[in-house]
């Protein structure tokens, strides 16, 4: 059975270009596809032509000898990459990507390197004051990134000049090399897999087709976000690689150390010092809150440790809800620099307690515990 022409069974000129092999080969091949015209011998017959004049057609080296000495010049070439092999197996991603390199080798996958590809994602981490994290703020941040080169409009060739189709691949991206018995399928190492090479590179970006800028944005941080907040940008990431969307950027929120409050979500924590005095006679404190001092009415006979929580004084959170609040701890102080007169005095009290313990039930009970371990550990 004599073969026929590779370009009549895909339907396209002799002189079709890698993109217009593909659209054929698709259409085609899905037309033709076993899993579509299950048990049809004549369609799969069909598919198995059209897969082998896929193969050579997108194969610059193939696609050369045949051109040039016909079916005698391709026919039996390649060994296990030829239309049988491929026929058999290797299409279930035939709906999916197939202008990936199916025919690629051994690690197969590759994505093809002139799709549109969307830009990175980018992180920036921004460090922010409890105050302005609670209050909300605008900051600007200055941004270093990539973007398409204005001068070339990401092209990379310098305006007015043209791209080759890559002498090394034939346009092909790929490169055959024998090995042995195996033919491997390698990406071009002239052109990276573009098929494409660049006669005068752009001056602005050497042929790269992106430029580094470092922009300065406005960033309205929203009141009450915290640490491990994200605020996306959208398309203010990376440019995109041939005309590609950009990524996003996003601003990565932490909350600096305070000096003096320490923040649990929407709580806000403090210690706040007391002398005992206070702590015994009851009292006011003046305690700090984001909006400013407010008084807090000790009680007598506080201890030290004890929570006192102010509603509402925390942080209203980002996503919504009530505020949260302040929790101030006490701490008791114990008196230092002393005079001897006040030692004197301190010591008179001291004896004014007398023998009785019912002045300090903590430490009564402290003791009496301690004893009851002592005598427990007792054989
Ligand atoms: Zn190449
Ligand atoms: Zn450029």
């Amino acid at each position: 059975m004599s073969k026929r022409d590779y370009y009549e069974v895909l339907g396209v000129e002799r002189g079709a270009d890698q993109k217009d092999i593909k659209k054929a080969y698709r259409r085609l091949a899905q037309k033709y596809h076993p899993d579509r015209n299950p048990d049809d011998e004549t369609s799969a017959a069909k598919f198995r032509e059209v897969s082998e004049a896929y193969e050579v057609l997108t194969d610059g080296e193939k696609r050369a000898a045949y051109d040039q000495f016909g079916h005698a010049g391709v026919d039996g070439q390649a060994g296990g990459f030829g239309g049988a092999g491929a026929g058999a197996g290797g299409f279930s991603d035939i709906f999916g990507d197939v202008f990936g390199d199916i025919f690629g080798g051994a690690g197969g996958g590759r994505r093809n390197p002139n799709a549109p590809q969307r830009g990175s994602d980018l992180r920036y981490n921004l460090e922010l004051d409890l105050e302005d994290a609670v209050a909300g703020t605008s900051v600007d941040i200055r941004v270093p990134r990539h973007v398409e080169c204005g001068h070339c409009d990401g092209n990379g060739a310098e305006p007015g000049s043209s791209k080759d189709t890559c002498p090394t691949c034939q346009g092909m991206g790929q490169v055959r090399m024998q090995q042995g018995f195996f033919a491997v399928q390698q990406t071009c190492p002239t052109c990276h897999g573009r098929g494409e090479v660049i006669k005068v590179p752009c001056r602005e970006c050497h042929g790269e087709g992106r430029v580094r800028e470092t922009r300065t944005l406005s960033v309205k941080i929203p009141a009450g976000v915290d640490t491990g907040d994200r605020i996306r940008l959208n398309n203010e990431g990376e440019a995109g690689a041939n005309g590609g969307p950009p990524g996003d950027l996003y601003v990565q929120v932490a909350i600096k150390a305070h000096s003096i409050f320490e923040r649990d979500g929407r709580h806000l924590h403090c210690e706040v010092p007391i002398n005992f005095v206070d702590a015994a006679l009851g009292g006011e404190l003046e305690v700090p809150t984001l909006e400013g001092r407010v008084k807090l009415k000790i009680p007598p006979e506080t201890q030290t440790g004890k929570l006192f929580r102010l509603r509402g004084k925390g942080v209203k959170p980002v996503r919504g809800g009530p505020p949260g609040d302040l929790l101030c701890k006490v701490a008791l102080e114990t008196p230092v620099n002393l005079t001897e007169h006040q030692k004197e005095l301190l010591r008179q009290f001291q004896d004014s307690l007398g023998d009785s313990n019912s002045h300090s039930p903590k430490k009564e009970h402290w003791f009496s515990g301690v004893k009851k371990f002592f005598e427990d550990m007792k054989p």
